[in-house]
């Protein structure tokens, strides 16, 4: 441990900044946020209703893609989805009978898809896209052992050349943003010399270079683990209830209503940030955007993650199986998984795969994005002094979790919200 933040070289701690940290959930963003806290020589207690990763954290399908990160709503994306919804194969599944809340989120997100607030929402992620893998970097120079691997190569795959057109747009204008994002498409002969995995119905992909992937729940543990061997406590089965505020501490209402005092808190609880985080200013709501994955035999591993943009299915190398990742459904966290939704996401891509045995699955799961209208996450300070959040990260939580664990722990510690963090203000 460091008394600094290896970040910006200055020191973590000012007079009276806080020393003794709660962390709510035990996701990515959590644990990420408490591994910083710790760097700054922070005492932690993370909070955690189940046990790590019972969330989106564990499931999903592991990119560090931060030349793919970019807001959500866009013209194209609410186009291909009203599309996609009125279509029972989509890839996108809303309720016919929404509830307020649903509706409250959806009109939102298309009053955001405009292609003005996209290239808006875009510069704000550049800063943080280009630090994302530094700050893997910096986890597994302080000893978090489940590695980052290389994704080589990267490649979104098409069944047609045209159908590349929106991609190769989407980088150019994450370019015009000031991403940094090298890319090339490919097609024919070449493309199945480089991935023969994939069927002769892909006529077309482009690689995107100097992306990255891991295991999640490999990862995921390992961080709790780094974070415990750092003397930090993980309570498992402690859903925290409520948070009140005073004027030297945070008192943390446990789940049978004992009460525990820290000097600051910050809530990382997913796809329910609103329950705990509402009462103190944060208005933009969160929607579970639910996703399904699972994994499958293959005779061949492919050589990197395989995107399949037109089915919206992602499909990443896990140990010795392929993990097939996908869907985007508009219920409640805790609603059951639902059998159609993996049929659907195993129907797109059966056509698209060679030797990958779709019918063999394992580790069947489902799990919530969470997904904020504007697209943007929520970091930084509340209303009340001593609560902070962290969330809201829809898509990319997991490329971006390192990173805003080390920006949340800077403001937390120095009562400063560093610059990066300002477009993404919870008050918004
Ligand atoms: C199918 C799928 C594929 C994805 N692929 C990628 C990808 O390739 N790359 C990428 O960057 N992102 C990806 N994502 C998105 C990513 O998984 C999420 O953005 C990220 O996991 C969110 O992390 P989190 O820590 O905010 O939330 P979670 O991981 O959901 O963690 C929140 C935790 O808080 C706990 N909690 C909730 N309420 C309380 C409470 N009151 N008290 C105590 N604990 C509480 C929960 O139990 C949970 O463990 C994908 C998501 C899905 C669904």
């Amino acid at each position: 441990m460091s008394d600094e933040l290896g970040v910006t070289g200055t020191p973590a701690f000012v007079h009276g900044s806080p020393r003794d940290v709660a962390v709510i959930g035990a996701g990515m963003i959590g644990l990420s946020t408490a591994w910083f806290l710790q760097e700054a020589g922070a005492q932690v207690t993370v909070y955690e209703r189940q046990h790590p990763g019972a969330g989106a954290s564990w499931g999903n399908a592991g990119w560090l893609t931060p030349g793919l990160t970019a807001p959500l709503p866009e013209p194209a994306v609410l186009r291909y989805g009203l599309r996609a919804v009125l279509s029972s194969r989509s890839p996108v599944y809303l309720p016919l009978r929404a509830d307020r809340d649903l509706w409250r989120f959806l009109l939102s997100f298309v009053f955001h898809s405009t292609a003005r607030r996209w290239r808006r929402g875009m510069a704000a992620y550049v800063p943080l896209n280009e630090r994302s893998l530094d700050a893997f970097d910096a986890l597994a120079a302080g000893g978090v052992s489940t590695v980052t691997t290389p994704a080589d190569p990267f490649l979104a795959c098409f069944a047609r050349e045209r159908d590349s057109r929106g991609l190769l747009d989407e980088l150019e204008q994450m370019g015009d943003a000031g991403q940094d994002v090298t890319f090339r498409p490919v097609t024919g002969q070449v493309l199945r010399s480089m991935e023969p995995v994939l069927s002769d119905r892909v006529a077309a992909a482009v690689q995107i270079f100097g992306q990255r992937y891991l295991n999640p729940p490999a990862f995921i543990t390992s961080l709790a683990d780094a974070v415990r061997a750092r003397g930090g406590r993980i309570l498992d089965s402690s859903e925290v209830t409520g948070l009140q505020p005073a004027t030297t501490d945070v008192r943390v209402t446990g789940p049978s209503g004992q009460q525990h005092r820290h000097d600051a808190v910050v809530i990382a609880t997913g796809a329910a940030f609103g329950e705990l985080a509402t009462p103190f200013g944060v208005r933009r709501p969160v929607q579970a955007g639910r996703g399904y994955s699972f994994s499958v035999p293959v005779e061949r591993m492919p050589a990197g993650p395989l995107y399949f943009p037109t089915q919206r299915v992602a499909c990443t190398p896990l140990g010795s199986r392929l993990r097939v990742a996908g869907m985007m459904e508009f219920r409640r966290p805790a609603d059951e998984l639902d059998p159609r939704r993996i049929t659907a996401v195993v129907d797109a891509v059966r056509p698209l795969l060679n030797g990958v045995n779709l019918d063999d699955r394992r580790d069947e799961w489902v799990g919530s994005r969470p997904c904020t209208p504007d697209g943007l996450p929520l970091i930084g300070a509340t209303a009340a002094p001593r609560v902070f959040v962290a969330g809201g990260h829809g898509m990319w939580g997991i490329v971006l979790g390192p990173v805003t664990g080390q920006l949340v722990a800077q403001a937390v510690l120095k009562g400063e919200v560093p610059a990066e963090l300002t477009p993404f203000d919870p008050l918004r």
